[in-house]
Order: C-alpha cells, then sequence, then structure tokens
C-alpha cells in the first residue's frame, strides 16, 4: 500500500488522502511552481487510522516509504538531514481533511543536532540564527513529542533574558541562546528520563508518532464533537523543507489572506513579522506588524505575495488564508487554504466575486456558509473576546445576551417596565407557555432542561431572543434562587452572559457587537440582500415561517417568508386577558356552558387571525387548530392542591372555585399528555373548540379587504377517519360562514406521527396539504422526549459516537428521514396534486433543508429569522 505520497504528485482532490494541508501544498506546487513552495511529502491519513487500529503501531512498510521520500527530498534539495555541514531541516505539520486550527501539533527545525547546529551555523554564516532555531526545535520536540509543559520552557526564556537583562527574544546573543539550548535539553532529560534523541532519523520517527497521536488528544476530540469531524478521517502528517524567516533582516514571516477576512473588503490583509519563524506571527509572543508595511520593508517580496494571493484565489474560487516565509529575500509560500470568515466577509466576498467575474453566482453561494448568516441580524459576543466558559448548553437561539439573572417571567417583565429598564436574562430549568410574557422581557434565555426543540427553544428563536437550552451542568434551585455551576453560585441579580450561537455560558462581561451599528452595516445589508435574491432564482423549495403574531409575521415578511407554514394558535391563549376564559372554557361540565365560554374567546381569535392576515397580504396562512393537552392552560397539580390546602384552612372566598379547578386538573392531568388528549383528539372529543376556532378564522377571511389564503391544519392525525371527521366540521362550518374549499381554504394535515407516514395514501384522501411535524415525528419515532434527552442522554450519545447531532436539530435522515420520504411518495400517489411542507425546527437547518428538497417537498417553513438561512440553504441544495 502507497502510504506517502510526494507533494509533486498530489492534488487539491486529494483532500481525504492528503488532508487539507497536504492537499493544498501539493496543488500550490502545482499552480505557483517548485521554487516557490518547498518541496516535501505528506504520509496519508490513511497511514494514520492505520496506526490508530493498530494500537499505535506503525503500518509495515511506511517506515521504508518515508526513508525512500526523504531520499528524494534529500536529493532535490541536495542537502542531508541533520547533515554536520549544511543540514537539510525539515517541519512535520498535522493535516486533517478539514482544517482543526491548533488542534493538532506541529514539530518545526527537525533536523538539528549537537554537531548540525554548527554546520547550520556554518552554512548559513549565522551562528545566532542556528542556535535559535535548534533551541526551539529542543522546545517543540519536547513539548509534542514527550508532553513537557510549554509554560516549563517560557519560565527558562523569561529566567535567561531577565539574565541578561534584555526585553525581547531577538535580542539574546549567541551565548545565551547556548545556554538555553542545554537548560531545554535537561528540561528534556529530566522530564523523559532520557537524553534529547540526536538521530535525525530518530527525530522523524518519533515526530511523526507524535502527530498522529495528537489525533486522538484530547483537545482534538472535543473539537472534533463539536464541529462534527468524525473520528475516524485520522490526520495526515506532511514532512516539508524549513525555510527560514528567521536568518536575519531580510528574512520574515507571516500571515496573509487574499481579502481583509474580518470585513471581506477587497484589499489583502494579514500580519508579519521580520526575523521571525511562522509560530512567532501567531503566538502572540511578539507584535506582528501590518501586511501593507511590508511594501517598505520588502517591496520585490510584498510584490510577488499580493499577485500569488490573487493567483491562488482565482485558481481556488475562494477567499484564501495563506502562511509565507521570506528567507534573505526570497519568498516561499507555505500553505494555503480557504479562509474562515465571518457572516459580513462571506456575503462581501460573494457578492465581489461575482461583480468581479470570479465566479458565478451558484459558485459564489456555495462559499456561503448558510447558518452563519443569522450573526448579521442578531447582536453577537464581540469575536475578540476572551472569556471563561463556566458550562455550556445547547446553542438554541442565535446571538449574545448578558444582564442580571432572574428566575421567574415576572421578574423579567418587571425589570423591563424601570426606567431605564435593566436588563436581565431569564433563568430557569424549563419555561412553559405561561412564562411567554418573560421572553419578550428578557435579552436572554438559559434553561437547564430542554433542548433545540423544547417551548424555550422555539418561542426565543420565533422572536430573535438568544437562547441557551439544556444546560445541564447548571444545578438551578428556584425556592434558593441560586444557580451553581461547578464552583461558582450565581444568585438572583447576579451577572451572567449566555451565547447563543455556541451554547457557552459564561460570568464575564462581554462586550455585544450589534450588527446595525457597524459603520460598513449599508454596505453589508446590500451584499446580503443580492445575495439573497440570487437564493430566491435559484432554489426549488418554497420557505415559509413559523409565526403566531402579526409582529412576528411582519418580521418574517421583512426577511423574505412566503407565507405562514405554521400558527400555533395555542400561543394566542396564553395572554394574561385570555387565559382566565380559557380556564372556563376547559372547566365548564356541559357542552352548552363551554360553549359559552368559547363565544368569549370568539372575537378575541377572530382579532388575532385578522392580524395575521393583514401582516402576510396575499401569502397563505397555515393555521393549526389547538394541538398542546388541556393541563398546559391550568396550574401546576401540586401547587394548586397546596392552595387548596390553604384556602381550606383559611377559608377563604375563592375556595368553591379553587376546589373545582382542582377536581377539572386532576381530572385531565395524565401520566404521558404529550401522548395523551391532545391534537385532533381534542377536536374529536370537544368539537365545540374547533368550531369556535374555524369561526374565527372564516370570520376574520371575511373582514379582510382582500380575500386571504388560510390553509386550516389538522395536527396530530394518527387514522384517516380523524381527518374525514375533522374535515366535514371545516366544511360544514365553511358553509355556514358562506366560504368554499379550495376557492376560499384549503384543509390539510400534520403528519408527525409514524402511523401516519405508513398510511399517508389513505389520509391524503382528506387532504389539500401535509406538513410535516417533524419535532413531534422525531420524538414518536425514535421514542425520544422532545423535552427532556437533550440535556440528559444526548450528550452522552454524542460522546460515544451513536450519533453525531441532536435529531431534533437535525433531521435524523434514515429513520425520521425515511418516514418523510414515505409519507411522501404515497400521498403523492394517492393525491398527485397534494402540496408537502415541514414545519418542525429542521426547517431551519441547512442539512435538513438539503434533505428536505431531495424528498421532493415544496416548502420548508421555519423562525422568522432563519428565514434568510433557509433561502441560501434551499439555493445551495438545488445547486
Ligand atoms: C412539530 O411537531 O414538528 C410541530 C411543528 O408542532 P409542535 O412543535 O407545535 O408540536
Ligand atoms: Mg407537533
Amino acid at each position: 500500500e502507497k502510504w506517502v505520497y510526494d507533494f509533486a504528485e498530489g492534488s487539491k482532490d486529494m483532500r481525504d488522502l492528503l488532508g487539507g494541508k497536504g492537499a493544498n501544498v501539493a496543488e500550490m506546487t502545482r499552480v505557483l511552481g517548485a521554487d516557490r513552495v518547498p518541496a516535501g511529502f505528506t504520509i496519508t491519513t490513511e497511514a494514520c487510522v492505520a496506526y490508530m487500529n493498530a494500537g499505535q503501531h506503525e503500518p509495515e512498510d511506511m517506515a521504508d516509504q518515508v526513508a525512500e521520500a526523504l531520499e528524494r527530498l534529500q536529493e532535490h534539495t541536495g542537502k542531508l538531514l541533520g547533515d554536520d555541514a549544511d543540514p537539510l531541516l525539515v517541519s512535520v505539520r498535522s493535516g486533517a481533511r478539514e482544517s482543526m486550527p491548533g488542534m493538532l501539533d506541529t514539530v518545526l527545525n527537525l533536523g538539528l543536532n549537537d554537531t548540525s547546529v554548527e554546520g547550520l551555523a556554518k552554512a548559513t554564516e549565522n551562528e545566532r540564527f542556528a542556535w535559535d532555531s535548534y533551541r526551539r526545535f529542543v522546545q517543540m520536540f519536547g513539548n509534542v513529542s514527550r508532553g513537557i509543559d510549554g509554560e516549563a520552557f517560557e519560565k527558562e526564556i523569561s529566567n535567561i533574558k531577565s539574565d541578561a537583562g534584555v526585553e525581547e527574544d531577538t535580542d539574546l546573543d549567541v551565548a545565551a541562546l547556548k545556554t538555553l539550548t542545554d537548560r531545554f535539553k535537561a528540561l528534556y532529560e529530566k522530564h523523559t528520563g532520557e537524553k534529547f534523541p540526536q538521530d535525525p532519523k530518530e527525530q522523524l520517527r518519533l515526530a511523526i508518532r507524535a502527530v498522529f497521536d495528537s489525533w486522538t488528544g484530547d483537545r482534538a476530540e472535543a473539537y472534533r464533537r463539536i464541529n462534527h469531524i468524525p473520528d475516524d478521517w485520522g490526520t495526515a502528517v506532511n514532512v516539508q523543507q524549513m525555510v527560514f524567516g528567521n536568518k536575519g533582516d531580510t528574512s520574515g514571516s507571516g500571515v496573509a489572506f487574499s481579502r481583509d477576512e474580518v470585513t471581506g473588503a477587497p484589499e489583502p490583509s494579514g500580519d508579519f513579522l521580520p526575523n521571525a519563524q511562522g509560530e512567532d506571527v501567531v503566538s502572540g509572543a511578539r507584535t506582528p506588524r501590518d501586511i501593507r508595511e511590508m511594501k517598505e520593508w520588502l517591496p520585490d517580496a510584498h510584490a510577488q505575495l499580493m499577485d500569488i494571493l490573487r493567483t491562488l484565489e482565482k485558481h481556488y474560487g475562494d477567499m484564501q488564508d495563506t502562511e509565507f516565509t521570506v528567507e534573505e529575500g526570497q519568498l516561499y509560500m507555505l500553505q494555503t487554504r480557504n479562509a474562515k470568515r465571518p457572516a459580513q466577509a462571506a456575503v462581501r466576498f460573494a457578492r465581489d466575486a461575482v461583480d468581479e467575474e470570479l465566479l458565478d453566482r451558484e459558485q459564489a453561494l456555495m462559499t456561503i456558509d448558510a447558518e452563519m448568516l443569522t450573526a448579521l441580524l442578531v447582536q453577537t459576543f464581540d469575536p475578540n473576546a476572551d472569556y471563561e466558559v463556566i458550562s455550556k448548553g445547547v446553542p438554541a437561539a442565535p446571538g449574545g445576551a448578558k444582564g442580571e439573572v432572574v428566575f421567574t417571567a415576572a421578574e423579567a417583565v418587571e425589570a423591563a417596565a424601570e426606567n431605564p429598564p435593566r436588563a436581565v436574562v431569564l433563568v430557569r430549568p424549563d419555561t412553559n407557555a405561561n412564562d411567554v410574557a418573560g421572553f419578550h422581557a428578557a435579552k436572554g434565555i438559559l434553561t437547564s432542561l430542554g433542548g433545540k426543540a423544547s417551548h424555550a427553544a422555539l418561542v426565543a428563536r420565533g422572536m430573535g431572543v438568544p437562547c441557551v437550552t439544556a444546560a445541564s451542568g447548571l444545578k438551578i434551585n428556584l425556592e434558593e434562587r441560586v444557580i451553581r455551576v461547578g464552583d461558582h453560585v450565581i444568585k438572583a441579580g447576579d451577572f451572567i452572559a449566555i451565547n447563543g450561537t455556541t451554547g457557552e455560558i459564561t460570568l464575564d462581561d462581554i462586550p455585544l457587537v450589534d450588527p446595525t451599528e457597524d459603520p460598513a452595516f449599508d454596505e453589508i445589508l446590500e451584499a446580503f440582500e443580492t445575495v439573497l435574491g440570487w437564493a430566491d432564482d435559484i432554489r426549488r423549495l418554497g420557505i415559509r415561517a413559523n409565526a403566531d403574531t402579526p409582529h412576528d409575521a411582519d418580521k418574517a415578511r421583512e426577511l423574505g417568508a412566503e407565507g405562514i407554514g405554521l400558527c400555533r394558535t395555542e400561543h394566542m391563549f396564553m395572554a394574561e386577558d385570555r387565559q382566565p376564559k380559557m380556564r372556563t372554557m376547559i372547566m365548564a361540565d356541559t357542552r352548552d356552558s363551554r360553549r359559552d365560554a368559547l363565544a368569549e374567546l370568539l372575537p378575541l381569535q377572530q382579532e388575532d387571525f385578522e392580524g395575521l392576515f393583514e401582516a402576510m397580504k396575499g401569502l397563505p396562512v397555515t393555521i393549526r387548530l389547538l394541538d398542546p393537552p388541556l393541563h398546559e392552560f391550568l396550574p401546576d397539580l401540586p401547587d394548586l392542591a397546596a392552595q387548596v390546602e390553604r384556602a381550606r384552612i383559611e377559608l377563604t372566598d375563592d375556595l368553591e372555585t379553587l376546589e373545582k379547578l382542582l377536581v377539572t386538573t386532576e381530572r385531565i392531568s395524565e401520566e404521558n399528555p404529550m401522548l395523551g388528549t391532545r391534537g385532533c383528539r381534542l377536536g374529536i372529543l370537544y368539537p365545540e373548540i374547533y368550531e369556535m376556532q374555524v369561526h374565527a378564522i372564516f370570520r376574520a377571511a371575511k373582514a379582510m379587504d382582500e380575500p386571504p389564503h388560510p390553509e386550516i391544519m389538522i395536527p396530530l392525525v394518527d387514522y384517516e377517519q380523524e381527518l374525514e371527521i375533522m374535515r366535514e366540521l371545516v366544511v360544514r362550518i365553511g358553509e355556514e360562514e358562506g366560504l368554499h374549499e379550495v376557492e376560499d381554504y384549503t384543509v390539510g394535515t400534520m403528519i408527525e406521527l409514524p402511523r401516519a407516514c405508513f398510511v399517508a395514501d389513505r389520509i391524503a384522501k382528506f387532504a389539500d396539504f401535509f406538513s410535516f411535524g417533524t419535532n413531534d415525528l422525531t420524538q414518536t419515532a425514535l421514542g425520544f422526549s422532545r423535552d427532556d434527552v437533550e440535556s440528559k442522554f444526548v450528550p452522552a450519545y454524542m460522546e460515544r459516537k451513536i450519533i453525531d447531532r441532536s435529531p431534533f436539530e437535525t433531521i435524523d435522515k434514515p429513520g425520521v428521514g425515511w418516514l418523510v420520504r414515505l409519507a411522501a411518495w404515497v400521498g403523492r400517489e394517492s393525491r398527485p396534486d397534494l402540496k408537502l411542507g415541514i414545519c418542525g425546527e429542521h426547517g431551519g437547518d441547512p442539512d435538513s433543508i438539503e434533505f428536505f428538497h431531495m424528498a421532493g417537498l415544496d416548502y420548508v417553513s421555519c423562525s422568522p429569522f432563519r428565514v434568510p438561512i433557509a433561502r441560501v440553504a434551499a439555493a445551495q441544495a438545488a445547486i
């Protein structure tokens, strides 16, 4: 088997085998020529995988192949590794398929020992340079290959600087560097019980092993989990001839981007340091200089670099992030890769690249990470801020928020009403419909339970309020009003900040950046609009929003939604003035008294729908009839029991009402309410509730100047008979109101139970449309409680690699996804014009959107703030 490839053999298409760096260096050698890129070879990711699988043993003939490649490299450079006259030195760098910045190990200056250092000094006529290189090598090798703490080396450097009375590393003279190298070697021996290895080939063998081993290090594992990189990829190892940026004043090292990496502005940016090696530029030990200043320092190298950046950008068709070294005036390119960039730079680059005819629209769209785009719409943590993360949860709604801790929605409302308003973060184990007022008032929401599809997540996302859920490291004690996290005890009123984009929680006061305050905001917005316009031309999927209020509907429309795909009507009954009416309705003993209570709710509902129709003029509005179990509108049973107890002792006036409430609450309470009397089951048992809602919809429709497009949706259907009955109800009310099916409204159903997927052909006979409720479908197909699992076992499942991501965040393609495909297929078999949408939280997830595109759905519906993401993701799916 071939484990080793020379740079000259590879190309950018061999990323899986050679890793990103190896493939790019090979490609760069092709594009820029062998003089610009120091020569070398790559040991494949497959070799790393074989090494890991064999319990840290190199595959059989790898050593021989490395030896042969080294021979070729020596021949090419005309130098010998570790020679005592003019030695070849190499760097040994990791390089996974996807870059994992700083997570894997690197060793530089390999090949130096007690004799070759003298050879290097003679050949370069630069003794200081030689010793500086040697001490760096001992330091890095000791750290990377033997795990000696970097601090220990840094301490020796500080000591020797203060002994010598100098400030900068570069001011240390040869004698000082020799002493330093001796001390480093002593440190190595003390730590490992072995002498520092003098045989360059042994050094190389150990360094390659160290890079392989770094793949399974804690740091790298943690990074992979967060970034969903599979463990079995392994890393390649790149062995490359060293060129030296620390050879004096006409040498240096730097990083350069083909465009500004923060704003995306079309001017190259970057940093460099004269007389330095690469790690000095990134380590922060010395303050680097702006790349524009390089023009004065080394005009030729600067001009060449600018030229190369353009060439590479053109070749790769994307913004490049490069590393370079100048050795005595000669420019070398060490690596290049597509630049990571924040949202504003991503849209700016995409727009400019098309203007400059570097890319066409489709190619430009593919350079954007859709998930990141919400950063353009919400406040975020200052990307340059350093902070201590005390715990992490599920990033449920993006953006940064900070303020005082409050534990109840009422406190949040109070704080917001003060003058000036106090910024608060609402912290709760979980939230329910009663807390919704607090969502509006709080800057952010933090819960220890729940997950991506829990109540807090849905509502926060819909409102654009940053939210972190499932922060299971937080022990929230509502009685004591404290949160315990590790050693921290956080009380009500204490400061807290949450990052809903990453799930991080901190006690540090992080500056928040508001995208609209960016001086370039208009420019960014314009670029964003342009890019979204292309996305709209290219995508096939329609994009709707989940919105329950005119306010959310307006926002959704502004962000490009083409209708409402889900209005959850239960949210309309949570308002304070409606709850008592709702309770009276639920507590009614007879159908007539229930009808009376409903009659009071009807005009309020009608108003709600008029607001929505107005906001969505000309566009479809899917209204789902009441779905949640009724107990959600009643107080908690234990609280209520205690209240009744107290009222009995004190004989208060409300005793009778409370007792009645208790009886009702007990009567309707269920062991598994999410599998209980909810959805269309309510409609079957209490048709008067649905009748009221349908009347309200139709009367609202009639009250509009321009006829709206209501789509009435029946939730949680299992049996086609359920839909048949509910449909008859709707049509009957329609006749009473003088409205006609198809012409004035349509009737459809949510498909959110596995049975419904299997019998979708039967259900389709009574449906104008299906909307997949992938939250409940995931819950019922996997048997995973959507409100619990993400704070309970899902983290362990990710750790054990059973799953990469929560199934409530991204669609479980083989399981739930298969049910969706099946239902779409058989549904359309029985009714070819059946309209198909999805309105679970997956409707805003780019990977899921790609799947829904492939599955042939007509539209996705997501929370308003995710509409732009969905537009771009839908276009990417179509490209
Ligand atoms: C769903 O189940 O996916 C859905 C959209 O409905 P809800 O989240 O309101 O249950
Ligand atoms: Mg549902």
